[in-house]
């Protein structure tokens, strides 16, 4: 008692904390009011932890760097950049496309001054946002003309808007999808006022089933590319060129949501083939519709190619202006786009495709490298083994076929709680780790791995955080 008297006693004050060394970096990164506030509650849960246990006093040092390390914690964003080692390249919840320099770039400088947005600076009078990327699109995707707005959920919203509001919109019932949180084709249809004319079964849907659906009140018949599963077995569909000279003999519009939709041939780059957006224009589409931030490589967006007088209507239905993107994305878009005017250097500058495009054997080399250094850091508690495993693309695309990839498998020596404080402390490092919990092991898939150096020195903390030492505020020595 004499001790902990003693101790509490000997507690520093606030003000002497704040003429500390440490404190002159705390003040200069949180401000004094701040600073002060933190001082006095590591002081407050201190004087608590003194009053139970015996305990030297802290010094004023020891204080400063307490504070220093809650507020730094406070302050961290949980959109700090993360290490995707999930093993699926485009995952919606962490943000799927991580863009290409130059995209990277052109959205920092446009953040940083203003740009001509609307403005034609050849003739000095306004201009149209969509200018920026029109002529891009349409060299890329063979169609008349484009437009861009937020997503693709935006994307099919307003062309359903624009083509069928009060109207009816035919769809055939193997392709009525629902995507993720809250995208669910019917729900999208009647919010953009169209009415949902479901044509054919689960399985199988013919030509004569569309021909019949048609009278004077059909606004478009939609097409959706099931991305996110498939059916198989007893199945039939009516494909793309079919629907469209179908669509051309009744002269009702023929809208097809691609989704991911590809630009270029992904068979080009050891991948499964998807079917591109060129060949959706060609077949005859009169509207097309994809997602720029899924196998295309780039920002959140979604854009909408096709006839010029569809693309014209959209662009004069009110609702585009609350679907539009800003200058900053808009900027990164056309980066992104203009890599593809060189096909054959595009796997090395498109995050997206150059992480798809990895073999097998170069991550497994990455593996080896990497797993004494990783068994370092987890500790004795774990064993670390190299594993085959098999990565997704993603967002939907080609969900059946899997690529081949490689990775780290943790498993626990003494259990699972210890495997789920191990998957706790990865997600809390300062740039968390997120791997994928399966059969009783944490998979590291190493497919997105670019950066080892940082990988390491981010797992070191591990077993070496500072914070650790003073849980709760309670020096523990
Ligand atoms: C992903 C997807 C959408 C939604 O696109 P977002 O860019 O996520 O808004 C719509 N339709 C299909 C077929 C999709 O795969």
């Amino acid at each position: 008692m004499e001790i902990a008297r003693a101790a509490l006693r000997d507690l520093p004050s606030v003000d002497a904390v704040l003429n500390s060394a440490t404190a002159a970096a705390l003040l200069e990164r949180f401000g004094r009011s701040a600073s002060t506030e933190a001082i006095r509650t590591v002081l407050a849960e201190t004087r608590i932890a003194l009053k139970s246990r015996m305990l030297p006093p802290p010094t004023v040092e020891q204080v400063a760097t307490l504070a220093l390390s809650r507020l730094a914690d406070g302050d961290r964003t949980a959109l700090r950049p993360l290490f995707n080692l999930t093993g699926t390249v485009l995952h919606t919840n962490l943000g799927r496309a991580v863009l290409a320099e130059v995209a990277i770039e052109a959205a920092v400088a446009a953040m940083r001054d203003p740009v001509a947005l609307e403005f034609d600076l050849a003739t000095g009078r306004r201009g149209e946002r969509d200018d920026h990327v029109r002529d891009l699109l349409c060299a890329l995707t063979g169609a008349e003309d484009a437009t861009v707005v937020n997503n693709n959920a935006a994307a099919v919203l307003l062309s359903l808007n624009t083509l069928a509001a009060g109207r009816e919109a035919i769809v055939s019932r193997g392709e009525l999808i629902e995507i993720g949180g809250a995208f669910r084709m019917p729900d999208i249809m009647s919010r953009a006022g169209a009415k949902l004319v479901e044509v054919g079964t689960t399985n199988r849907t013919h030509p004569k089933d569309y021909k019949s659906a048609i009278n004077e009140a059909t606004g478009v018949i939609l097409k959706v590319h099931t991305s996110n599963y498939r059916v198989l077995g007893f199945t039939s569909d009516v494909g793309g060129a079919e629907l469209a000279r179908i669509s051309a003999d009744r002269n009702v519009p023929l809208m097809n949501d691609l989704g991911s939709g590809t630009i270029v041939d992904l068979s080009r780059y050891g991948l499964k083939k998807e079917p591109t957006v060129r060949e959706a224009v060609a077949e005859g589409a009169d509207v097309v519709t994809f997602s720029g931030d899924k196998l295309l490589g780039g920002p959140q967006a979604g854009f909408i190619v096709g006839k010029r007088a569809i693309i014209d209507a959209i662009n004069r239905n009110p609702m585009k202006r609350a679907l539009r993107v800003d200058k900053i994305r808009l900027a990164a878009i056309e980066a992104t786009l203009k890599l593809y005017r060189d096909p054959d250097r595009l796997a090395e500058r498109l995050p997206t495709l150059r992480l798809l495009a990895r073999p097998r054997s170069e991550i497994e080399d990455q593996a080896r490298r990497l797993s004494p250094a990783v068994q370092q850091s987890v500790g004795r508690g774990f064993t670390v083994t190299i594993c085959e495993c098999e990565s997704q693309i993603g967002s939907g695309a080609l969900p059946l076929d899997t690529i081949p990839s490689a990775g780290l498998r943790i498993t626990s020596n003494t259990g699972g709680i210890a495997l789920e404080r191990l998957a706790a402390a990865l997600r809390g490092l300062r740039r968390p780790v997120i791997g994928r919990l399966e059969d009783g092991a944490i998979v590291l898939d190493l497919r997105c791995l670019t950066d080892e150096t940082e990988f390491l020195s981010v797992l070191n903390a591990l077993d070496s955080d500072p914070s650790a030492q003073f849980q709760n505020g309670q020096p523990s020595r």
